[in-house]
């Protein structure tokens, strides 16, 4: 799933298209490409150090973050990586942007990626499984959990549990194509980009603080029932913005100027971490 999402999102501007080449260009890795036209996919291999992750080098290379920019940075079996490694994307995440010092330069990439982060919901896999038995002690599984911090989890939008496929579903037939979900991402990434025209963003995870007030207007009663949720689930001020950009998100896919209680609802499911 994770390797399929670049063939849904928005085709690249030439400007883009333009920017990521020369990131590629400078690290020597653009294949006899004259233009690169897709998104880029990078799944870095747990055992990254924090210098081809972020960028560096005597003469600083862009990292793995700033080869994602504009595309999706996965990381498979986020739990195997050093907590540390991990730790340091925080800033990237949401600057968009690194900047690397070493002695007589200063040099900015840009970085701005999406992230995926998959992970098993405890050492042997299978906790929370119908079909098989977890075999861990609660003490397994919290070690396990305590690897990712609350800090880090806050800043994923969308937090879902997948659950395994049963035989009959791997032949199941109604499954839609990426060309079909392209085009609702692209109508409702058009949406947005006429929406915030004038403040040189282009989609709901830009918003700043100040525009989600006037763009995620709630309504009395889907206002009351988030504000007590905060309250009960102990949330961060960022966990509450996501909830809003996603939930305006969800509106704009069903082309809805107005973020109704169950696009709220339906944003809350997806922040399957904050119960833990
Ligand atoms: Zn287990």
């Amino acid at each position: 799933m994770a390797k399929r999402l670049p063939t849904i999102l928005p085709d690249l501007s030439f400007e883009e298209s333009l920017e990521i080449t020369k990131i590629h260009s400078i690290s020597g890795i653009l294949n006899n490409e004259s233009l690169i036209s897709k998104r880029p996919f990078r799944n870095p291999h747990h055992t990254i150090t924090e210098a081809a992750l972020l960028g560096g080098g005597r003469i600083p290379k862009p990292g793995e973050v700033s080869l994602a920019h504009l595309g999706v940075l996965f990381l498979d079996e986020l739990l195997e990586f050093n907590r540390n490694t991990l730790e340091v994307l925080r800033n990237p995440i949401e600057d968009r942007k690194i900047n690397i010092s070493r002695v007589g330069i200063n040099i900015s990439y840009p970085c701005n990626f999406m992230l995926i982060g998959s992970m098993n919901p405890c050492p042997c896999g299978y906790y929370g499984s119908k079909n098989r038995e977890c075999t861990c002690t609660v003490q397994q599984r919290n070690m396990y959990r305590a690897k990712l911090s609350g800090p880090m989890i806050d800043r994923f939008d969308i937090q879902v549990k997948v659950p395994s496929i049963d035989y009959d579903d791997i032949n199941n037939n109604h499954i839609e194509t990426s060309t079909n979900i392209k085009a609702r991402v692209d109508k409702a990434r058009k949406l947005q980009q006429k929406r915030y025209e004038k403040y040189s963003i282009f989609s709901n995870s830009e918003l700043t603080p100040k525009l989600i007030e006037k763009y995620c207007i709630l309504d009395k009663k889907t206002k009351e029932f988030l504000s007590s949720y905060f309250e009960k689930m102990k949330l961060t001020s960022r966990a509450y913005f996501k909830i809003l950009k996603v939930a305006r998100t969800i509106a704009d896919l069903n082309n809805e100027e107005e973020i109704k209680m169950e696009y709220v609802l339906e944003s809350l499911q997806y922040r399957g971490l904050d119960k833990l």
